[in-house]
């Protein structure tokens, strides 16, 4: 069989621990055997970060930009015990705040279902989909503790000379206070990439937000969303049938409780970041969590949800074979390769990442799957696997529908 040509490179970021791992085992057995790859590599191993001076997430970010397509492999973030543990230079950020802050991009994370699998919530019939304002908020807001008694006060000092000061609240004793922030320029492209995705998808979008209760901030981004929907939205939601839902996040969340799935949740940072985690945990699993950082240019960066898996990264030091879930860094790849195939028009390419997710899912659904799996499959004879067993697996299950 040929293999499948491309013509624009895919930027490749590869990662670090049991995700690295994954990564070469999944080109090896699922991609290179099938597509002629061209990609730009770049290697976010921590190693080479710190030998870079981190320079390569920026390279990494910048290709992205360039290309418009990307496959990301998980990364450590460091802590302190990763500094003596990797003997690093300095304290490197987050590489995918930093390839975030390049992109200026909203986060979708979709999890993958598959039947032996129900929702916990069992009305959930298709996948919800949470999109994240990666931006501000309580993630970089200044925190004082308020030591004792004494008046604080909101202050802006405009370039202009304008001055704005109101009292926050007069404490009579010890307490804490806090200052967030949002940008209207940032809540302006969070808006247009849900709006622009939603399209994309052919789902319906739904935004929550405290809008009664945070008359200034929440309502900001309220009005923002209305202000872009109407005025660059409306008529193309309309063709594609498509509806654009503000509520209180507290009606917003009693509904995707009672709802069927199948549309996009925009949540403000901190709602994204705490109801993703319950999505995909009343899906199912975080190694069954997709993850796309989609700019408002339409530029794409693939990536599973979850981290590196570090407890079966030191198994596998020790030799021993692992049951970790590659599901969610598999479809990374499919994403990735499908959106590069219609973005330079290559139908082959196109199929294929539809064809490598159907193999997957056929493989779950046929009841060979990993440990994180098995424990909650129902329905159907489970035979769990390691990780190279599934892989083997999902390839015959590729040769055999290709
Ligand atoms: P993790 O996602 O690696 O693991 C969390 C839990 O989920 C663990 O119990 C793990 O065993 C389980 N799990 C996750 N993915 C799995 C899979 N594919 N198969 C089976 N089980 C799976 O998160 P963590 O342990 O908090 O962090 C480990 C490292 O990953 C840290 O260094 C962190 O900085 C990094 N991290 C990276 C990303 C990213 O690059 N996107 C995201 C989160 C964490």
């Amino acid at each position: 069989m040929a293999k499948i040509q491309m013509t624009t490179p895919l930027v490749e970021m590869d990662g670090d621990e049991m995700t690295r791992v994954l990564w070469k085992m999944i080109k090896d057995e699922l991609i290179l055997p099938f597509v002629d790859l061209k990609s730009e590599y770049y290697d976010l191993g921590l190693p080479h970060r710190d030998e870079t001076n981190d320079q390569v997430t920026i390279d990494a970010a910048n290709a992205n930009k360039k290309y418009g397509v990307s496959v990301k492999c998980a990364t450590i973030t460091p802590n302190a015990q990763r500094m003596d543990e990797y003997n690093l230079h300095e304290m490197w950020k987050s590489p995918n705040g930093t390839i975030r802050a390049i992109l200026d991009g909203t986060v979708f994370r979709a999890p993958i279902m598959i039947d032996p699998i129900k929702p916990v919530v069992k009305n959930w019939e298709k996948p919800i989909t949470i999109a994240r304002h990666a931006y501000g908020d309580v993630y970089k807001s200044t925190e004082i503790r308020v030591p004792g008694p004494g008046v604080a006060t909101l202050n802006f000092k405009g370039d202009d000379g304008q001055e704005i000061s109101q009292e926050i609240f007069n404490f009579e004793g010890p307490g804490v206070l806090q200052g967030q922030y949002n940008k209207d320029d940032s809540i302006r492209s969070f808006a247009r990439s849900c709006f622009n995705y939603a399209l994309d998808q052919k789902q319906d979008l739904w935004f929550g937000a405290k809008d009664t209760i945070s008359k200034k901030y929440d309502h900001r981004f309220k009005d923002i969303f209305q202000e872009v929907y109407d005025s660059e939205y409306k008529e193309k939601f309309e063709a594609a049938h498509l509806t654009y839902f503000y509520s209180l996040i507290d009606d917003i969340v009693a509904r995707v409780i009672r709802s069927k799935g199948g549309f996009i949740w925009a949540c403000k940072n901190y709602d994204g970041d705490v109801m993703s985690d319950m999505v995909s945990t009343a899906f199912g699993s975080l190694a069954m969590m997709t993850s796309v950082l989609v700019s408002p240019e339409g530029n794409y960066e693939y990536e599973a949800a979850h981290g590196t898996v570090t407890r079966h990264y030191y198994r596998y030091l020790k030799g021993e074979a692992t049951s970790t879930n590659p599901m969610a860094t598999i479809f990374a790849w499919s994403g990735a390769l499908r959106k590069r195939g219609e973005k330079d028009n290559l139908p082959d390419l196109m199929r294929f990442g539809d064809k490598l997710e159907e193999a997957c899912l056929n493989t779950l659904n046929s009841g060979i799957m990993t440990k994180d799996l098995s424990t909650l499959a129902t329905g159907v004879e489970v035979k769990q696997v390691n990780s190279e067993e599934f892989l083997k697996a999902i390839r015959q299950e590729l040769e055999k529908i290709l």
